[in-house]
């Protein structure tokens, strides 16, 4: 019999208390044999029962317990001495981001909070990398079966210049991306030339901001 499993959602791997134990408790009701850490600093709940699925998505909280994409952040400031950026509050901003947008894949973002980049910010879809002059955006990356190394699309960026470029490039991949296509795909098969346009065309201050610093990073 073919079993089913559920991430739940955790931003940046942070479940607390409650959370545990709700968990705790439907992994037990229902039989749940197994439990483990993902990669994505989430929890796999595996081998549900098909029947069970539905029951075990509702115990869990429903719809806003879960979401495909997912923020994996370094601790930051709080929990390493390389911290050149505060990776955690960023990464929890993105992933609020992330959890409202309907894009054509699963969206994975990686923040590191300086250049060691222990999120694997490069191999992700989304990567953030925190330096002395500020952040630097990098879209396209792909850790799987042809993994690439994200395109820098711009940097020296502030927090809220970089959630604000994040959300023009995702709004764009939600317009352009075909379904299931994740961005390393994309960024190959439209062009990053088209990608930096489609970002140098944005309107908010907070993209036009971003692009010219992207020129500047670029020459
Ligand atoms: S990316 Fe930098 S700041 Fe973050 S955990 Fe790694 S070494 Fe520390």
């Amino acid at each position: 019999m073919e079993k089913t499993s559920i991430k739940p959602r955790a931003p940046l791997g942070e479940i607390g208390p409650d959370g545990l134990i709700r968990i705790a408790r439907v992994v037990e009701e229902f039989g749940i044999p197994v439990v483990r850490a993902t990669a994505g600093q989430r929890l796999l709940l595996a081998g549900i029962r098909p029947g069970d699925y539905e029951a075990v998505r509702a115990a869990l909280g429903g719809g806003e317990a879960h979401c495909p994409h997912y923020v994996q952040a370094c601790p930051g400031r709080a929990g390493c001495s390389h911290a050149l950026a505060d990776g955690p509050d960023l990464g929890l901003e993105l992933e609020a981001l992330l959890a409202e947008m309907v894009l054509p894949a699963k969206v994975k973002a990686g923040v590191s909070s300086c250049p060691r980049s222990c999120a694997e910010s490069l191999v992700r879809d989304l990567g953030l990398v925190g330096r002395s002059s500020g952040w630097s955006l990098y879209f396209g990356g792909n850790a799987g079966m042809k993994p690439r190394v994200g395109d820098l699309l711009a940097g020296k960026l502030s927090a809220a210049e970089s959630l604000g470029l994040a959300r023009r490039v995702l709004e764009f991949y939600a317009r352009e991306g075909k379904a299931k296509e994740r961005t390393a795909r994309f960024v190959e098969r439209i062009g990053l030339d088209a990608v930096r346009e489609a970002v140098l065309q944005g309107k908010t201050k907070d993209s036009e901001r971003s692009v010219r610093q992207a020129a500047l990073v670029l020459a």
